[in-house]
């Protein structure tokens, strides 16, 4: 195993209910590092961008709007394995889905109000920091 970074966000159902500190400290406690994490508003642009990956999914519209309803904490996360460390620590896309122990068995209030994004894979984690990050933002 590597160390590896990758990007996760807390969605706005979470910060809305003011779960940011849980999740972090999901998160600590799975054995990875915040080493980067700042608070904003995404614009839709900003939103569209990111997820520009799912342009054409039925759900597009709808998930731009919902990640621009509320700010947004986006963090780089640093860890042995961190990518599928990370997926794991979330839990399936549907909470419905989410084995014990995950954020979106714990947190989630939808498919979509999911309350995290995780990376995918290295190339996408590498992609999706710099979307987010300055090198000179991230400390390990
Ligand atoms: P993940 O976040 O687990 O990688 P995807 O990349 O497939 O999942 O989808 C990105 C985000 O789009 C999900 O986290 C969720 O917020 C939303 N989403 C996915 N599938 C649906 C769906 N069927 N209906 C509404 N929103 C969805
Ligand atoms: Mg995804």
């Amino acid at each position: 195993m590597a160390v590896e970074r990758t990007l996760s966000i807390i969605k706005p159902d979470a910060t809305r209910r003011n779960l940011t500190g849980k999740i972090n400290a999901v998160i600590e406690d799975a054995g990875l590092r915040i080493v980067a994490q700042k608070r904003v508003a995404l614009t839709r642009a900003q939103a569209e961008g990111f997820y520009a990956v799912h342009k054409e999914r039925s759900f597009f519209g709808e998930l731009v709007d919902f990640m621009i309803s509320g700010p947004v904490v986006v963090q780089a996360l640093e860890g042995e394995n961190a990518v599928a460390t990370y997926r794991e620590v979330m839990g399936a896309t549907n909470p419905a889905n989410a084995d014990e122990g995950t954020i979106r068995k714990q947190f989630a209030e939808s498919i979509e109000a999911n309350s995290v994004h995780g990376s995918d894979s290295l190339e996408n984690a590498a992609i999706e920091i710099s979307y987010f990050f300055a090198q000179t933002e991230i400390v390990g």
